[in-house]
């Protein structure tokens, strides 16, 4: 489903990513874990082109982009067409209800009926527990009402891959659970997921594999039990002992 091979990002002097390989396969749910600043959110964001490599290739689902330094622009919206993003502040539109929240981008960018959009939309709301909440508008919710809207959001455009930042570090612990809990169904459905989480016993619970990344590197990458449980490297131990 995802294939990155040899993806190299820098910020004017500072190499961010450093030749980045890995593979996601369709159903599977990846968590991408690491210090602060070792690059997970970064990779996240070369996945849907909010971010450019100098060099290397993305593939999602059959459609591909080699970068090069010397190329400037590139077709991104053939990988972004692939992929649902949601964000560790939100980004709700301030001005629009939840309801007008989900269908404003099928509505624009599909050019999809509006009825239509509005019975997925509710369907959708209905799942993350939010149906009562639809003609609100995000300040009227909690924090954990928000980014279950924004996850709602992403799934209209029905991606075949969804990437989460961080989707719980904004929020009250009290309200992390009720957001951790609508991933994890959507994992059991199968959806294909890549997740930057600082959350261990939700990557042991959710993740098919967890990848430890620092210094722009993958170091190891395995099942759950074998990196979280039982990591092989140095830098993995270290990490994971600073958590406990
Ligand atoms: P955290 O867990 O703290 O979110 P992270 O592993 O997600 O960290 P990134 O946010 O990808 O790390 O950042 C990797 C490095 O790239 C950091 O040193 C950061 O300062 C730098 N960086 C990220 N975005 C930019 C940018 N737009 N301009 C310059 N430097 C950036």
């Amino acid at each position: 489903m995802i294939k990155l091979e040899a993806i190299e990002k820098s910020f004017a002097d500072t190499t961010v990513l450093t030749g980045i390989d890995f593979e996601v396969d369709k159903g599977e749910v990846v968590c991408l874990i690491g210090p602060s600043g070792s690059g997970k959110t970064t990779l996240l964001r070369c996945l849907n082109g909010l971010e450019i490599p100098e060099s290397g290739r993305i593939t999602i689902n059959g459609d591909s982009i080699a970068f090069s330094h010397k190329q400037k622009k590139y077709p991104i919206n053939n990988l972004r067409r692939h992929t649902g993003m949601v964000f560790q502040g939100f980004h709700l539109f301030p001005h629009k209800t939840v309801l007008e929240n989900l269908i404003e981008a099928p509505l624009i960018v599909k050019k999809q009926k509006r009825a239509p959009l509005v019975k997925q939309a509710e369907e959708l709301l209905n799942k993350v527990g939010l149906l009562e909440h639809r003609n609100k508008y995000p300040d009227q919710l909690s924090g954990g009402q928000m980014q279950r809207a924004a996850i709602a959001r992403a799934l209209m455009m029905e991606p075949d891959v969804m990437l989460f930042d961080e989707p719980t570090s904004a929020l009250d612990p009290q309200l992390v659970r009720e957001v951790l809990k609508v991933i994890e169904t959507l994992a059991k459905e199968g959806q294909t997921m890549v997740i930057v989480t600082h959350e261990m016993h939700f990557a042991k619970k959710v993740a098919d594999r967890v990848l430890f990344m620092d210094h722009g590197v993958i170091i190891e990458e395995g099942p759950a039990e074998n990196i979280l449980v039982n990591p092989e490297k140095e830098a993995t131990q270290d990490f994971l002992q600073l958590l406990v």
